[in-house]
């Protein structure tokens, strides 16, 4: 190659180097971008993380304020359950003492509307602080056995007040084929029953409302009933029939400012509904009114035919009875009433087609011997009836008997001047129609008899009198356990503050101190704490029964866990009252030797009407959920003895024995502490046997108690 070649060569190879370097540059001018645009990403992602990181504590603080906030809220119930139950608590004792006393019938029907009334108003407090429960899924049911004709007639009577004010009609139907003895929680029951009734009432102006339960399904165990509550009111718009069914929803802005209410009742009642196994839907027509349907499962009692239904007096049978009413759903339901007891319905709508009936009847020798007339009917009313019945010459004219709406006092008044021999507040139950026609019968005198002995006395006489420390901050509650006690022939020594109270038990001597929990200064816990205390020294036991008015779940663990003995929750029930003071000062529950009782007979009856002081209705409330329960305590006990597992055969046992210890059945409490013997020594050998004999004695002692209940004609 010449010089010329390598030149070329030269000049080639420096400017491939220079295109080369150019292309270095090129790229380290690309890659310091891209580390910049990296660098920048990666600050980018910094604050993200930062920003993030940030969230997340905010998230983190509204989540504990969140939690303080629902705690906040489940205090804040609890507190207003407190607030709202004091008044309540006296309203519901009060009206207790006084249906305690002597009144005429005519006054503690008054007495009882109130009373029952003011059960309502506390299952409502109840619905405000259940939506929170539900909200907090924490609602249970809590089925007991209930009779289902008489517990709706019952619901029904606390918005008959209401109903009959707006001259409204209110009636309910329950098909001969719904079986009447269930168990099911009657409570919630009742709360779906008065929200839907309520609604009705309220949204109705002009015309009828019914309620009608026929059987969805059956078997010989379980029943699904389908409940109907039509009415004639204002109806809902078709675009508005789901929604109401959420909470605080309502039809339209115009209606809740023209009706009130909080929106809050049907969703209640449909997750009632849910929990019921049932499902609520409504059909309605804006003008023409609303039919709200929900089906509701309940169990059968076992052997219902041990206990039969209403059993009317035999003299009855085929007697004649007119029915005057212009609603024609009341008058089917009473018809039906009266030929299921074998009696000779006829209706009629008005009060001349009733004095038509009368003048038609009576010389055909065909004597009606019942009218059962409406007070209110349009043209001539039911005490015009009455007083035409009553100019009319012998033979002796027909009893009256006249149908009444709550809360017209001075209907009574007339009925009494106009010889009226029953005045029947609507809807009437079937309990009461039948006591009212056998009564003005003369038929049945052990009704009448029972009517006097007064609601709330209680139990077994107390055995001594005791002496008992009340710590109680309020003056009204003071006055009503005073009281209560006082006429039980107990002495008592009052005082208002827990710090009083631990003065008190210095000085004197008690038997029992009936404590409140929320007392100012000292609560009852710290009073319970410094007392047991004291005791650790001086080892005696003071007996201390707490009382609450707040409805929160745990209080009763609480109030054990505390040191005291007993728990009863306000508004205070006399009967539970007296039966946890007496019952723990007096010995375990029963083992109190009743000399004479029959050996051969399971309950001494005798002995248990004196207990319950003739009451048979308390008998009655009291036998229903020891019944319903037992089933499920004798499981219990079959399973503990299978694992040998003492501590809860002892428990199972104790609790069945303190409740047999009530209806006065030697023979079966002794079975039952044989078992709670054989667990507290740990010797199972035998205890097969020892709770095939108790589930035995059971069993007669249901048979016993309902045979002896059906006797007295005590009704749901
Ligand atoms: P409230 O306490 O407002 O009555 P509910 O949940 O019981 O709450 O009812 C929600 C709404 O549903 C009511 O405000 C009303 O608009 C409508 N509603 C319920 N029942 C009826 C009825 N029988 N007739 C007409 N509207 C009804």
């Amino acid at each position: 190659m010449g010089a010329v070649g390598y030149r070329h060569r030269v000049r080639r190879l420096v400017r491939e180097k220079q295109e080369l370097e150019a292309k270095v540059d090129e790229r380290t001018a690309e890659v310091v971008l891209q580390k910049d645009e990296l660098s920048k990403a990666n600050e980018a992602l910094n604050r993200l993380i930062i920003q993030l990181e940030e969230k997340s504590r905010q998230f983190e603080e509204s989540k504990v304020k969140a939690e303080q906030a629902s705690e906040a809220k489940g205090e804040f119930l609890a507190n207003m359950s407190h607030e709202i139950r004091t008044p309540m608590n006296a309203i519901i004792g009060m009206t207790g003492l006084a249906l305690d006393t002597e009144l005429t019938a005519e006054q503690r029907r008054y007495l009882n509307t109130v009373k029952t009334s003011a059960d309502s108003l506390l299952t409502i407090i109840n619905g405000v602080l259940d939506f929170s429960k539900i909200e907090a899924g924490k609602l249970d049911l809590h089925p007991l056995a209930f009779r289902l004709r008489e517990s709706l007639g019952g619901m029904l009577k606390t918005l008959a007040l209401r109903a009959h004010k707006k001259r409204l009609e209110l009636a309910y139907h329950v098909l001969d084929s719904v079986p009447d003895f269930l168990i099911g929680d009657a409570g919630r029951l009742r709360q779906i029953i008065l929200n839907l009734v309520g609604n009705a009432v309220k949204f109705t102006d002009r015309g009828e409302i019914m309620v009608r339960v026929e059987p969805d399904w059956k078997t010989a165990e379980e029943v699904c009933l389908h409940f109907a509550v039509s009415d004639t009111g204002i109806g809902i718009p078709d675009e508005k029939q789901r929604a109401i069914f959420e909470a605080f929803e309502q039809g339209d802005g115009s209606t809740t400012r023209r009706y009130g209410g909080t929106g809050l009742g049907l969703a209640i009642s449909s997750k009632l509904v849910e929990l019921m196994g049932g499902r609520i839907r409504v059909d309605s027509k804006v003008g023409r009114g609303s039919t709200f349907h929900f089906t509701a499962r309940f169990r059968r009692q076992a052997k219902p035919s041990a206990r039969p239904g209403l059993t009317p007096p035999p003299g009855l049978r085929d007697l004649r009875v007119l029915v005057a009413d212009d609603s024609q759903s009341t008058r089917r339901i009473i018809v039906d009433m009266l030929r299921a007891w074998h009696m000779q319905p006829f209706e009629v709508e008005s009060g001349r087609a009733a004095l038509d009936a009368l003048d038609r009847a009576d010389p055909d020798g065909l004597r009606i011997r019942i009218v059962l007339v409406d007070a209110q009917m349009p043209g001539m009313d039911g005490f015009a009836v009455a007083e035409q019945v009553n100019r009319r010459p012998e033979p002796r004219p027909s009893t009256i008997m006249m149908l009444a709406s709550a809360g017209e006092l001075r209907d009574a008044a007339r009925c009494r001047e106009l010889g009226v021999a029953a005045h029947l507040i609507k809807p009437v139950t079937h309990s009461q129609l039948l006591d009212a026609i056998t009564k003005v019968l003369g038929l049945s005198g052990a009704e009448a008899a029972a009517e006097g002995l007064g609601a709330v006395r209680l139990l077994p006489r107390p055995k001594r009198p005791l002496h008992v420390l009340v710590a109680e901050d309020n003056a009204v509650n003071q006055e009503l356990v005073v009281h209560l006690l006082k006429r039980r022939g107990h002495t008592t020594t009052v005082v208002s503050s827990g710090r009083d109270a631990l003065a008190r038990l210095e000085q004197e001597k008690f038997d029992v101190v009936l404590m409140d929990v929320q007392m100012p200064e000292m609560d009852g816990f710290q009073v319970t704490a410094a007392v047991r205390e004291r005791e650790r020294t001086a080892g005696r036991h003071i007996p201390i029964v707490a009382m609450t008015a707040s409805a929160m779940k745990g209080d009763r663990e609480r109030c054990l866990e505390a040191g005291m003995d007993r728990y009863i929750s306000k508004p205070i029930h006399a009967a539970h009252l007296l039966q946890a003071l007496e019952g723990l000062v007096t010995g375990p529950n029963g083992e109190d030797g009743r000399e004479d009782a029959e050996p051969d007979d399971t309950i001494d009856r005798k002995a248990l009407v004196t207990r319950v002081d003739g009451d048979l209705e308390l008998l009655r409330r009291m036998a229903d959920p020891f019944i319903a329960d037992c089933p499920r305590r004798l499981g219990v006990i079959k399973v503990a003895i299978a694992r040998q597992d003492c501590s809860t055969l002892e428990r199972a046992a104790h609790f069945l024995k303190g409740s047999v210890g009530n209806f006065c059945a030697p023979a079966v409490f002794e079975a039952a502490l044989r078992l709670e013997r054989m667990a507290r020594n740990g010797d199972l050998s035998g205890a097969e046997e020892a709770a095939a004999r108790l589930e035995d004695g059971i069993e007669r002692l249901r048979r016993a108690l309902l045979a002896l209940l059906d006797a007295s004609g005590v009704r749901a």
